[in-house]
């Protein structure tokens, strides 16, 4: 696509209150879409364009590769007045004066897979994309990584090694967002979460400010990145823990949908697996369901620490009738390296609840979610699946025990976190969608809540944006979250200047 420009916004940019004053108001339009410039970006993008080459406007050749193709969902393309790729912590600091200066709007993007519009791209301000973040440092027991990688790359460096970290189960997720809102990998049962296992933060807050966090350093504000999302700072590198992991041992398996029941009970018994000396592993766990031929399958991807062949952990699945079942001993890296999730293939809706392992409520929601499915089989380009997660008692263990904690405030139980995500083709849905997903969650989590089973955890990476994760966090950690929020970002600039995402309310 190339971009039609209404007006060319840094050939009048020769001086700061001039563009702040030329361009206020003005009707910029993009390849994507049209937006009045404000005061706030006209201020912002004038004075990084003239402190830094290479700022991207929307009459740059690279505008559309930036502002959409770097995005998973479609809904999540939007028109920034002008995108800064810094690639240096002095540069993060610098625009962040800026931005707070010229009181200009502004966006992060990591990998680019928080699914909506918003969270990670904006109409209209400035986009501060960190893909030249991508230093890598392994270390003994640690390896130190900038927001510009994906999790393949982590996983790739660590081989050689034969050291694992604990981030996101497929190829390109990014790694800053994962981290940040609290990371579901194969091995939680034992490691806990990703943000678990991050000990270290460099972080640049909303007046410019870097400092380095860790459990010496700002102990406050380490406990409140494990979990807290997007609302303290930009973090320009991650120090991650590492195991001694060189082999994993993996099962694929596809199910019909007679085996669909069976499925979902194995996926509660994963749940509430609860060993003295855990063995690693976990899994994606998901129904596919096409409303036109009325067919619906489930698929297992299954991972293990240890070459035990096949993985042990999965035997409740392995011994029912599937269409494919392949077992592996291979590496995390080459696991990693087929799961990738193609950026720009639909828009999505995320809904998600969670539950205590039940298997007859499971099912009910399965057998509700297709018949629900049924009723928006017109929708063009309909992509609907069930997912399931599970958050083992050992996991949310970890945080218990390990003397730093984490936002969620889980305790050791089983749950199981179900979701919707529902792909579809054309804006004119989007409504629509939304509607249907989130009355189909609240209906029946609300039957979950009357039986007893429900917890009103909500995890950012599985909600959609209707949803507020604050709200099933313990209020105690909540009210702890607001006071440091309120020491470290006093100006608000990461409610008020950057407000896309899950935001603590103010
Ligand atoms: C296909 C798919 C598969 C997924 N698989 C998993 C999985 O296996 N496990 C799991 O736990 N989750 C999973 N998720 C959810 C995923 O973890 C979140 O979407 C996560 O936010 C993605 O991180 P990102 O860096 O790619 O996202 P981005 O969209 O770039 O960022 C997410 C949020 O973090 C902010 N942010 C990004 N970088 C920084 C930074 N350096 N400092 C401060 N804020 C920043 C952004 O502004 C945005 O609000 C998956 C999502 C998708 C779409």
């Amino acid at each position: 696509m190339k971009c039609s420009v209404a007006f060319s916004l840094f050939a009048l940019a020769s001086a700061e209150i001039a563009v702040a004053t030329i361009l206020t108001g003005t009707s910029v339009t993009t390849s994507l879409s049209s937006f009045n410039l404000t005061k706030g970006a006209a201020c912002a993008c004038g004075r990084l364009s003239r402190t830094y080459d290479g700022i991207i406007s929307p009459n740059s050749a690279n505008y559309t590769v930036q502002a959409a193709d770097a995005y998973w969902d479609v809904r999540a393309d939007l028109s920034p007045a002008c995108i800064f790729l810094p690639s240096t912590a002095d540069e993060v600091s610098k625009a962040l004066e800026i931005f707070q200066s010229c009181d200009a709007h502004f966006a992060v993007r990591g990998g680019g897979h928080m699914n909506y519009p918003g969270s990670n791209n904006i109409d209209g301000g400035v986009l501060l994309a960190l893909e030249k973040f991508k230093d890598i440092k392994v270390k003994k027991g640690s390896v130190e990584v900038g927001p510009g990688l994906v999790w393949y790359d982590i996983y790739k460096a660590l081989e050689p090694y034969g050291r694992a970290a604990i981030g996101g189960r497929l190829k390109t997720i990014g790694v800053p967002g994962l981290s940040l809102i609290g990371g579901f990998h194969y091995f939680n049962n034992k490691y806990g979460y990703a943000m678990d296992n991050v000990v270290g933060y460099d972080i640049v807050l909303g007046n410019g400010t870097q400092i380095t966090v860790n459990k010496k350093s700002h102990p406050d504000l380490f406990w409140a990145l494990k979990g807290g999302a997007n609302n303290y700072g930009i973090v320009t590198k991650f120090t991650l823990k590492t195991y001694d992991i060189p082999k994993v041992s993996t099962t694929i398996q596809v199910f019909n949908e007679s085996g669909i029941p069976d499925f979902l009970a194995a996926v509660c018994n994963a749940a509430k697996l609860d060993e003295k000396d855990p063995i690693a592993a976990g899994m994606v766990a998901t129904v596919q369901y096409n409303a036109t031929t009325k067919v619906a399958t489930a698929s297992l991807l299954g991972v293990q620490e240890g070459i035990s062949q096949p993985p042990s952990q999965f035997a409740n699945f392995s011994a029912i009738p599937s269409i494919t079942q392949i077992n592996n001993v291979t590496t995390m890296r080459q696991w990693a390296s087929s799961l990738d999730t193609p950026k720009q293939m639909f828009r999505v809706m995320f809904s998600h609840k969670t539950m205590k392992p039940d298997h007859d409520a499971l099912v009910s929601i399965y057998k509700a979610w297709k018949e629900a499915v049924d009723q928006i089989a017109d929708v063009e380009g309909l992509y609907p699946t069930f997912v399931t997660n599970v958050a083992s008692a050992g996991a949310a263990r970890v945080a218990l025990t390990n003397g730093v904690g984490n936002v969620w405030g889980l305790e050791a139980e089983p749950y199981i976190l179900w979701q919707f995500s529902t792909g579809w083709a054309l804006a004119q849905d989007d409504l629509r969608i939304e509607a249907w997903s989130r009355q189909l969650a609240e209906r029946l989590h609300a039957i979950n809540v009357e039986k007893g089973i429900a917890s009103p955890f909500i995890y950012m990476g599985d909600a959609g944006e209707w949803q507020d994760p604050f709200a099933g966090f313990p209020a105690e950690n909540v009210a702890r979250m607001r006071t440091i929020k309120s020491s470290y970002d006093p100006l608000g600039v990461f409610s008020r200047l950057n407000w896309g995402g899950f935001k603590l309310s103010l």
